[in-house]
C-alpha cells in the first residue's frame, strides 16, 4: 500500500517549498489510493517552538492538502510526535550497539570543543574515533562502568573502516552514489535519551510503514546514512523508494530562496504569517497578503514539475491526476513572485462571486460597512476581474459603500458647463421617478437624455463616474450606476452638483 508522509520540525513557519512538499506527497497519496501521514519530528528540544505544530497543521488545512493520519487526527500508526514515542528508539539504538554497527560515545561537550579548536573540521567519523572515549576504543570492563555509573553518553552509528560505496535509487535523480569515507558517525541516540532525527526517521518510517519518501534535496546527504541505518536494522527489504526534490531558488537562481530574501524582496516565503513567540517579529504569508489558496497550491505544483502540455492552470484534481514523479525536473525551480501574482489573478477572475464572498465579507466588516449578500456579489462580480490579490477587492470596490466626500474635480471642472450641469439636473429628475433598473436600462435613458440635449455621451460619462466614484478610477460606469441602483445613483449626482 502506497503511504507517505510530511514529517516537519516545528521550528517555526512554513516556508513554500515545504508547502510544496506536502503537496507532492500528497498528489502521489490520492493519485495512488495511498495513505497520507503528518508525523512531527519534535525530537529536538533546543530547536522546539511553542505553536508552530498547530501553525502547520492550519496550513495543511488553509491549502485543502488534508492528511489522512496525523497527531490532530489520529490514526493506526500512532503517536505521530516523535516525542510521544521516545521510549520506542533505545531498544533500536542498542541493538545497533550489540550488533556492531553503533557504539557508545562517553565525551564530553567540553572534550569535542576542545577537538574542535585543535582540529580545523573535526568530525567524529572513522579516522578521528580512535583517540576518542567511545566503547570502540575503551576497555570493555570500563564501558561497561561507564554505564553502571549512568555516565552521560550518546550511541553513533558506526560507519565501516572499510570505504564503501552505497547506492541508493531516487526516483528523480536516478542512481546516486556516496563514498562511505565522507560520511560522520552520527549520534543516533543523545544524551538526554532522545534520538536524532536520523535514528528517528529510519525506525519510524519503518514502523509506520511508508513506502514513498518525497522530501527535499537537502536531504540528499543524510540519505546514505539512512540507507545504512535500514540495512543494519535488517529493514532494508521494506526501505521506502527514495524522491529527493529540487530545491526552490532565489529569483535570480543564485542559491535556495530563504526567509530572508522574502524581506529583501518584498514577498512572502511562507504560507500564512508567522510571528516567532520569542522575538516576535513577523515573517509575512500568503494567506494574509490575499492569496487564494488553490492558487498558492496550483503555483506551487509547477514549481519543478509540469506535464509536458504547457498547461498551467489545473484544479487540485487535476493535479491528482496528472502528476507523475518522472516529470519532476531535477534541477532547482526558480521562485517568481510575479508569477505567483498571475496565478492569483487567474483564479480571482474566474473565481464564482460566491467563492470570493467570505473574504470580502471579512474585509468589508474590517471596513465597518454592512450591506444585503446580494449587494456584495454584484459588487464582486464587477469588480473581480481587475484584482490581483483578495486585498484588491476593496481597492477596486471601497466607493460603492461610502458617498465620496471629494470629488477629482480638476479631471472635471476643465470642461464644465452649464449645459451638462443641465444634463445631470435632468438625469437626477428622471431617476427620480419609479422604474425599471438595470445596466442597459440606465445607458439607454444617459444616452438619449444626451442626445436630446446634443451633448457628446463621452463627455458625460467621466463626470458621471466622478460623481459616483469621486475620481477617474473604477469598472464600467453604468455598470457602477447599476450596482448602485436608481436611488444611490441619484442621490450621488445631486450630491456632487455645485
Ligand atoms: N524533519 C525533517 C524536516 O524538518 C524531515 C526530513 C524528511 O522528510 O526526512 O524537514
Amino acid at each position: 500500500r502506497v503511504r507517505v508522509r510530511f514529517a516537519p520540525s516545528p521550528t517555526g513557519g512554513l516556508h513554500l517549498g515545504g508547502v510544496r512538499t506536502v503537496l507532492f506527497n500528497y498528489l502521489f497519496a490520492r493519485q495512488q489510493g495511498g495513505d497520507f501521514i503528518l508525523r512531527i519530528e519534535d525530537t529536538d528540544q533546543a530547536r522546539y517552538v511553542p505553536g508552530a505544530e498547530q501553525y502547520i497543521i492550519d496550513c495543511l488545512h488553509w491549502c485543502g492538502l488534508e492528511p489522512d493520519e496525523g497527531p490532530h487526527t489520529g490514526g493506526s500508526y500512532g503517536p505521530y510526535r516523535q516525542s510521544e514515542r521516545r521510549e520506542l528508539y533505545r531498544p533500536f539504538a542498542e541493538q545497533l550497539v550489540q550488533q556492531g554497527h553503533a557504539y557508545y560515545a562517553f565525551d564530553t561537550p567540553e572534550e569535542l570543543e576542545a577537538k574542535r579548536k585543535e582540529i580545523p573540521n573535526f568530525r567524529y567519523d572513522q579516522h578521528s574515533r580512535n583517540g576518542l572515549r567511545n566503547s570502540l576504543t575503551l576497555p570493555e570492563a570500563e564501558v561497561q562502568a561507564l554505564l553502571q555509573q549512568q555516565t552521560p553518553h550518546v550511541i553513533r552509528i558506526k560507519i565501516p573502516e572499510q570505504p564503501e560505496t552505497v547506492v541508493l535509487q531516487d526516483m528523480i535523480r536516478g542512481e546516486v552514489s556516496f563514498d562511505t569515507e565522507n560520511l560522520d558517525d552520527k549520534v543516533l541516540l543523545k544524551a538526554d535519551g532522545m534520538p536524532t532525527y536520523h535514528l528517528a526517521v529510519v525506525v519510524d518510517d519503518h514502523l509506520m510503514e511508508i513506502s514513498h519518501v518525497f522530501r527535499g534535496e537537502e536531504w540528499l546527504p543524510s540519505a546514505p546514512a539512512h540507507v545504512l541505518l535500514w540495512r543494519y536494522l535488517g529493514w532494508e527489504a521494506g526501505m521506502p523508494a527514495w524522491a529527493h526534490l529540487p530545491l526552490i531558488l532565489k529569483p535570480d537562481g543564485n542559491g535556495k530562496l530563504s526567509k530572508r530574501d522574502g524581506d529583501r524582496l518584498g514577498f512572502p516565503v511562507y504560507a500564512m504569517n508567522w510571528t516567532d513567540p520569542v522575538t516576535g517579529d513577523l515573517t509575512h504569508g500568503f494567506r494574509e497578503l490575499g492569496f487564494l489558496p488553490e492558487a498558492f497550491v496550483n503555483m506551487l505544483a509547477l514549481l519543478g514539475w509540469n506535464d509536458g502540455s504547457g498547461q498551467e492552470i489545473f484544479s487540485l484534481e487535476e493535479l491528482v491526476d496528472r502528476f507523475s514523479i518522472e516529470r519532476i525536473h531535477k534541477g532547482g525551480a526558480k521562485f517568481d513572485y510575479e508569477k505567483a501574482r498571475w496565478f492569483n489573478h487567474e483564479y480571482i477572475k474566474t473565481a464564482s462571486a460566491a467563492r470570493l464572498l467570505p473574504f470580502f465579507r471579512d474585509m468589508l466588516q474590517e471596513k465597518g460597512g454592512a450591506v444585503p449578500e446580494e449587494y456584495m456579489l454584484e459588487v464582486i462580480e464587477l469588480v473581480k476581474e481587475r484584482c490581483t490579490l483578495l486585498t484588491d477587492l476593496w481597492d477596486h470596490s471601497f466607493f460603492f459603500f461610502r458617498q465620496p466626500e471629494q470629488y477629482d474635480t480638476a479631471a472635471v471642472m476643465k470642461k464644465w458647463s452649464a449645459e451638462k450641469e443641465q444634463f445631470f439636473k435632468a438625469l437626477a429628475d428622471e431617476l427620480g421617478q419609479e422604474g425599471e433598473w438595470s445596466e442597459p436600462v440606465f445607458e439607454t435613458l444617459f444616452r438619449s437624455l444626451a442626445e436630446s440635449r446634443q451633448i457628446k455621451v463621452g463627455e458625460l460619462q467621466l463626470p458621471l463616474r466622478v460623481m459616483l466614484c469621486g475620481g477617474k478610477f473604477g469598472p464600467a460606469v453604468f455598470g457602477i450606476a447599476a450596482v448602485l441602483g436608481r436611488a444611490a445613483t441619484r442621490e450621488r449626482i445631486l450630491a456632487a452638483l455645485p
